[in-house]
């Protein structure tokens, strides 16, 4: 069961405590929650099928309301206030590749455009309905949900693409095997999406992002079959996977994907550690060091002064953040500029005690405090629960967006400065403040991811809320390209980040991509004014 107009299961809420509640309201003013729009309004004004009587295509309105958006925030206005007025006018649900090819086949000969469906996950609108004349086919892959083969010599295993996070994980740990790919929302998010948006997860530091997992796999496009091979290595030319890898569904459907899985040990355990930097730059370069030292890491969560106050405050403990409050000065980390870091090991304990080890060596430098499992613990139990508290906090009249990017190590703490600063910024002269927050969890040897988070009211008209995620979007992107980051790291281009993604390709190579999908895709049908 998932929300309709929301996130995740129905019976799961994610409570806010009481000083959480007070902290929204100093910052941000009275919470303005709306009434919701019905599901029954939606459904009752879907328009006619443009599309013709077919067996494997649905064209009832429940579905076609389920598969017209994603998660992103315009979504998400569009779903609460009832804006969203763009449907597909049918869904199909193909059991096997023959039945995709199908599909696409009909798509061309009758020009049909297709958007091909993972699990709904998006938050850059990948799954937004254009404003066509032709008529629209969402293309949903969840009946193709297999495990086709698992090599344990080579350590690869085979899926049908629609698989989603959790099936695959128990197929694999069945077997003694991970893939080890926990994006945050990994139980309602598949394969074929995490490979057609690049994604990656909160193990990807240990186990890679989803484009060093990919391995090969098959594309059905309207122009033919792309097959890409597992080769361990290959000098013959261009790779055709990071083709594939962020196609956003433009080169045709992913059907079948093999990934590089990794052996589970008996006897290894997962150890999630938590520490307080005094300041976030020195913080930064603990991160740094340690990942230079080649100190082999499960994930790495940095939190900025601010996201560690307001996490504190959210998490409800209140005796334990009173209990920092007062023994962190005394270990040097000033009162409210702390910077809490998670550092989590998978492996024998006799290994793990031996990188903790040398992780306090190299951080003592940095004058950073260890605190022991409990702040780790408690993320490991609610690292999916929190976007549950996107619901909540609409319901009580506040926009959640978040914002990522990757840069180099040199450009880290004025890159975040510029974030916040832009989102703050971006609604101050219609007198509407922000709360913006941080944190950097996937180094790498070169530089870094960074996600920020930003919190604003809604107001009640929504096009108004809509102006204010516009002009927010707006600044903070182009205060990312100011800054040399990349316009995403994980989450994709959709139709968000289309703005920017010439400046980051350049317009020669823009031309290589757009080649690349006509050449597939002559007619244009896959999921157009998606990424070019
Ligand atoms: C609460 C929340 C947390 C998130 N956390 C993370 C995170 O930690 N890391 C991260 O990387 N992302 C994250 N995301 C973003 C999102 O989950 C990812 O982009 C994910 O990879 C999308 O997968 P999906 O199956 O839901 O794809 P969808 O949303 O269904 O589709 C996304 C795009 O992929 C295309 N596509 C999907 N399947 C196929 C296929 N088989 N063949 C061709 N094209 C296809 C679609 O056409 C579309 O363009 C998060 C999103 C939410 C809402």
């Amino acid at each position: 069961m998932k929300r309709w107009n929301g996130w995740g299961d129905p019976s799961v809420t994610m409570d806010l405590p009481e000083q959480g509640e007070s902290l929204l309201k100093d910052s941000l003013g009275e919470g303005t929650p709306q009434i919701d729009y019905e599901r029954g309004k939606f459904l009752e004004r879907m328009p006619k099928s443009r599309l013709p009587q077919h067996p494997l295509i649905m064209t009832d309105p429940e579905a076609r309301l389920d598969h017209a958006h994603g998660q992103s925030l315009p979504d998400w206005i569009g779903l609460r206030t009832g804006m969203l007025n763009r449907f597909p006018d049918g869904v199909a649900f193909p059991s096997n590749a023959g039945e995709v090819r199908s599909l696409v086949d009909l798509a061309e000969k009758q020009k049909i455009s297709l958007i091909p469906y993972g699990g709904g996950t998006s938050v850059l609108g990948h799954l937004t309905v254009p404003e066509e004349k032709q008529p629209v086919l969402s293309l949903s892959l969840k009946r193709l949900n297999r495990i086709v083969d698992l090599d344990e010599k080579s350590l690869l295993a085979t899926f049908e693409a629609g698989i989603m996070g959790p099936d695959l994980e128990a197929h694999l740990q069945a077997r003694g095997f991970t893939l080890g790919h926990y994006p945050q929302s990994f139980e309602y998010s598949s394969l074929g999406g995490w490979i057609a948006t690049r994604s990656s997860g909160q193990y990807s530091t240990r186990y890679g992002r989803i484009d060093q997992q990919f391995q090969g796999g098959t594309v059905i496009a309207p122009r033919g079959e792309l097959v890409m091979r597992p080769y361990p290595a290959s000098a013959a030319g261009p790779d055709l996977r990071h083709l594939v890898l962020g196609s956003e569904g433009r080169l045709g459907v992913i059907t079948e994907a093999t990934m590089k899985i990794s052996p589970l040990a008996s006897g290894e355990e997962d150890h999630i550690f938590g520490l307080f930097f005094p300041s976030w730059e020195q913080g930064v370069e603990g991160v740094r060091n340690l990942f230079a030292a080649g100190i082999p890491l499960l994930t790495v969560r940095l939190s900025n002064a601010r996201e560690t106050s307001i996490n504190l405050v959210f998490s409800g403990h209140e005796r334990a953040t009173a209990f920092l409050k007062r023994y962190l000065p005394l270990r040097g980390v000033p009162a409210d500029e702390g910077c809490m870091c998670l550092l989590g090991f998978r492996g024998p304990h006799r290994l793990v005690s031996a990188a903790r080890k040398e992780v306090g060596t190299i951080l003592k430098e940095k004058n950073a405090v260890p605190l022991g499992k409990a702040m780790g613990e408690a993320w490991k139990k609610h690292r999916f629960l929190m976007p549950y508290l996107r619901n909540t906090l609409w319901n009580m009249g506040y926009a959640v967006e978040t914002v990522e990017t990757a840069v180099t190590w040199n450009r880290v703490v004025q890159t975040v400065d510029a974030m916040e600063r832009a989102m703050a910024e971006s609604l101050a002269d219609m007198g509407e403040p922000t709360l913006t927050f941080s944190h950097l969890s996937s180094p790498y040897p070169t530089g870094t991811n960074l996600y920020t988070t930003a919190l604003f009211r809604i107001a009640s008209d929504p096009e108004e809320t809509l102006e204010r995620w516009k002009r927010f979007k707006e600044a903070v992107s182009s205060a990312i390209v100011t800054c040399g980051g990349t316009i995403s790291h994980q989450h994709g281009v959709g139709i968000d980040h289309k703005p920017w993604i010439t400046a980051e390709k350049g317009r020669a190579g823009m031309d290589v991509l757009a080649a690349a999908c006509a050449s597939l895709d002559p007619g244009g049908r896959m999921n157009p004014g998606k990424l070019l």
